[in-house]
């Protein structure tokens, strides 16, 4: 299995940096996992200069060269099968304008059209090689920095589903009801909130109690309410089913929540469709 690996210059610049971190923590699992990096210009210098990860990297060439544009049609499977991608790893700094180019924006697009991940923060990055490596029947625990991601007494969950993919989260939600119960609290955007609290109560929740806190609905500014808890740090994981293939009027919204999301240097993960959602869950429940 081959992933892409992108480091904007915040998260490359010195030991103590995020993608250095990460591939120092994540080293032993990326081994037992066999898994292959593809990484562009910056990370690949900076993993190279530390000698980190030789073996697992390739290099597919700085921005400039098109590394990235490379990255986004090795996810939609490439030019031969053995140049497809199976997620990616992306340590995004929002103010790095690049965060926003068309090739930043399609990598991440056809990241969820593929149901592959595409992972954005460093808790995000830890966490994912930990996922692989519970779903592999290989110890999580390896990277120690994961561990507490799967304490979720601890964290708040968000969970957001565009309209064509409401009746997924709500099944979703119904088969991992006993995981995300263990959350301390639950958030959602108006409509999907609506349909996941009736889900709840009619698996016997407490009737006068909300499964899920509502705040407005996305196009409404449900999307920017998460976002800013999220900020305030208030919410620590994103379950996001992303409808791709419409045009929405709220797309700014969304762009807005999915930046909060995928930028912040604290603790906070995101899983933004079915397929992530579901490896996450299973890895979860195969923790306790
Ligand atoms: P909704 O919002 O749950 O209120 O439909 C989701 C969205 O469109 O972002």
């Amino acid at each position: 299995m081959n992933f892409g690996l992108v480091a904007h210059r915040l998260h490359r610049l010195g030991p103590d940096s995020s993608l250095l971190r990460w591939a120092r923590a994540c080293a032993p699992g990326l081994q037992a996992l066999g898994l292959g990096l593809y990484a562009t210009g910056g990370a690949f210098d900076a993993l190279t200069k530390y000698k980190l990860l030789a073996d697992e990297l390739t290099a597919v060439g700085n921005g400039r060269d098109g590394g990235l544009m490379r990255l986004v049609s090795r996810m939609a499977g490439g030019l031969q099968a053995a140049d497809a991608l199976e997620g990616v790893f992306f340590l995004i700094d929002p103010v790095d304008p690049t965060s926003i180019y068309p090739e930043a924006l399609a990598l991440k697009r056809q990241c969820v059209i593929h149901g592959k991940p595409f992972v954005s923060t460093l808790a995000g990055a830890m966490e994912w090689v930990a996922v692989e490596l519970a779903n592999a029947g290989l110890d999580a625990t390896s990277v120690p920095e994961a561990v507490p991601l799967f304490a979720l007494e601890n964290q708040v969950a968000a969970l957001i589903a565009h309209d064509a993919l409401k009746d997924t989260m709500v099944a979703f939600a119904a088969e991992h009801f006993y995981t995300l119960s263990r959350f301390a609290g639950r958030v959602a955007t108006g409509t999907t909130g609506g349909l996941l609290n009736a889900m709840a109560w009619s698996r016997g929740w407490p009737a006068l109690q909300p499964w899920v806190s509502c705040y407005q609905s996305g196009p409404l500014g449900g999307d920017a309410q998460i976002a800013e808890l999220v900020l305030d740090r208030r919410c620590q994981k994103v379950i996001f089913f992303e409808d791709p293939h419409v045009a929405r009027q709220h797309e700014a919204d969304i762009q807005l929540m999915e930046r909060a999301v995928c930028s912040t240097q604290h603790p906070t993960t995101c899983y933004n469709t079915p397929t992530m959602a579901q490896r996450w869950a299973r890895a979860e429940a195969l923790q306790q």
